[in-house]
């Protein structure tokens, strides 16, 4: 047997307080909780906040106070700046994750009001929808009496689930890509029984049986995750979601996340391994957790090689989802995995395998990159190139492609390496079909004297590498590129042609970025540059928006998974 993981990337948290309210929700004081998880030597810790509902949603403690209030207006409002000085706070102490539970108020003025609520979340790390309330205004997780209200209401047991069933189902259509998990499936478990239906539901023939089906597959369509939920079993019904519906999740490779769903300091930081036993059980060996509202893959053993591959992975998916449109991202992409990370294959039960390729190739809408954590072996290529010490400067690159560009030389491929003492060395391999290198050099001796320690054209070199130890993107595309990752990269796809590239580089060097490392690749007349830089992102999103009709793409890659 493989040891459990001590220790869980939550995402139903902790709920955080809601301050001055008249009807106390949550964890007010967050720094002890914080705390609490830095004594325990945990490396993260994750905070939730409802979305404040409808005044016709209210829990009959709520409408109970002679004070009229909206539950957690004011501390939702707070609540990124609150977690903001909470990161700051505890800076190099302690990952602090944070997200928001959209409430599900049906589709009108309901979803108006979420949609203008998720501005507020901007930055969370994710957004779970849950569900409630039942239209009829009538909470499922509130008084037994409400419950007992809203079944005579409804009629039966399986009218009553058919109801919060039809209300995810359409929580889904009509949230969309706003929410990436579903909050606790089998909530109403909490005050009524399940009906025998749905215990079977995996066998049954009858409609409700069909209808929760029908979600589960919805779920696993629309990319989205399922809340393994610890409220329930606090509460005495059990973890949300039962047994039989996690087995099916994992059939249908639904990913899992798991949370405590606390409301007291007391319950924080239980039962991990548990937890772990609970997803374990169904046949879970992964779940998730999200940062910048990007999933990432945790392992459920305390296996350290695992653990860094698990971070190569979610480097990867990362890396492609902000590759992609808006409204394309947040996906769990596909998989294919080779070499030391072949025992994903049996993980991941759609990926495929590459044999000894040691690397994980993550694709989706026509898109790939592939990563590993090898340091790839020179390839003694021959090439004629252009060899450089320079000063390591934001401009210094860009002025020699510049000059490179004037003189109708194109540049296959680069390798940079910084020095470490102010300046740094580069290789451009070119073809001189022209016979303009000379030419080039003396340019650049004649306006950038300054700048070049040496420069020097070699016919017949080897291309050389300057490889270190990191996490490497090895293709984008199938297109061979061996960048080693850095905080901040630069991935574009343009048209091959001389020139294009110097817009990006001339981009750069006007607003002082400075470029770390630069590889260079193509298929077809499609370019394909990455470069490790450093400066401001803001100022780098800017202008690579402005690239023009050559670039196809071009990205801004920061890694927030931890
Ligand atoms: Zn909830
Ligand atoms: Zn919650």
């Amino acid at each position: 047997m493989r040891k459990l993981n001590e220790f869980i990337w939550e995402t139903h948290g902790i709920h955080a307080g809601t301050e001055q309210d008249h009807v106390k929700h949550g964890i007010d004081k967050l720094e002890d909780i914080v705390d609490k998880a830095i004594e325990a030597g945990n490396p993260s810790i994750t905070f939730i906040i409802h979305s404040p509902r409808l005044t016709n949603f209210r829990y009959t403690a709520e409408r109970d106070t002679n004070v009229k209030f909206i539950r957690g207006n004011k501390s939702y409002l707070n609540y990124p700046k609150r977690i903001a000085n909470l990161r700051e706070k505890y800076e190099g102490q302690i990952n602090i994750k944070y997200g928001v539970e959209l409430e599900w108020m049906g589709p009108d003025l309901g979803l108006q009001w979420s949609r203008s609520k998720i501005f507020q979340a901007e930055d969370a790390d994710y957004v779970i929808g849950s569900v409630h309330f039942a239209p009829e205004g009538l909470p499922y997780d509130g008084s037994k009496e409400e419950a007992l209200e809203l079944l005579k209401l409804r009629g039966s047991l399986e009218a009553y689930w058919d109801g919060y069933f039809n209300e995810m189902i359409q929580m889904i259509e009509c949230f969309g890509d706003m929410i990436q998990i579903i909050g606790h499936i089998d909530l109403p478990k909490l005050n009524v029984d399940m009906p025998e239906a749905l215990v079977n539901f995996e066998t049954s023939s009858h409609p409700l049986a069909n209808k929760f089906r029908t979600l589960l597959e919805l779920i696993a369509d629309r990319n989205l995750s399922l809340d393994v939920n610890m409220a329930g079993k606090f509460k005495g019904v059990g973890v949300y979601p039962v047994q039989s519906i996690l087995r099916r999740a994992n059939e249908l490779e639904i990913p899992v996340c798991v949370g405590t769903d606390t409301h007291h300091v007391r319950y924080y930081g239980l039962n991990y391994k548990e937890r772990l036993e609970y997803i374990q059980e169904a046949g879970y060996e992964s779940y998730v957790s999200y940062s910048k509202l990007i999933p990432e893959n945790r392992t459920i053993y305390d296996d350290h090689d695992l653990k860094v591959k698990y971070t190569v992975l979610n480097k990867g998916i990362e890396l492609l989802n902000q590759r992609l449109d808006d409204n394309q991202r947040r996906i769990i992409p596909d998989y294919s995995f080779g070499g030391s990370f072949s025992e994903f294959v049996d993980i991941y039960r759609s990926a495929t395998g590459m044999g000894d390729y040691n690397a994980i190739r993550i694709r989706k809408w026509g898109k790939s990159i592939t990563v590993t954590n090898e340091i790839p072996k020179n390839s003694q290529r021959i090439v004629n190139g252009l060899f450089s010490e320079h000063l390591d400067e934001p401009g210094v690159i860009s002025s020699l492609f510049n000059t490179l560009a004037s003189e109708g030389i194109n540049v296959e491929t680069a390798r940079l390496k910084t020095n470490n003492d102010g300046t740094a060395v580069a290789f451009l391999s070119i073809d001189n079909k022209n016979g303009k290198v000379q030419s080039a050099i003396d340019f650049i001796n004649g306006t950038d004297t300054g700048l070049f320690k040496d420069l020097t054209y070699q016919e017949n070199a080897v291309l050389p590498n300057y490889y270190r130890a990191g996490v490497y993107l090895l293709e984008v595309d199938g297109v061979g590129l061996n960048l080693a990752l850095s905080d901040k990269v630069i991935l574009t796809k343009h048209h091959n042609a001389p020139g294009v590239l110097l817009i990006l580089l001339s981009a750069l060097g006007s607003k002082h970025i400075n470029i770390k490392d630069l590889r260079l690749g193509k298929l077809n007349d499609v370019g394909y540059s990455a470069l490790a830089i450093d400066g401001d992102s803001n100022v780098i999103r800017n202008l690579l928006s402005k690239l023009g009709d050559q670039y196809y793409e071009a990205n801004l890659i920061e890694f927030h998974s931890f």
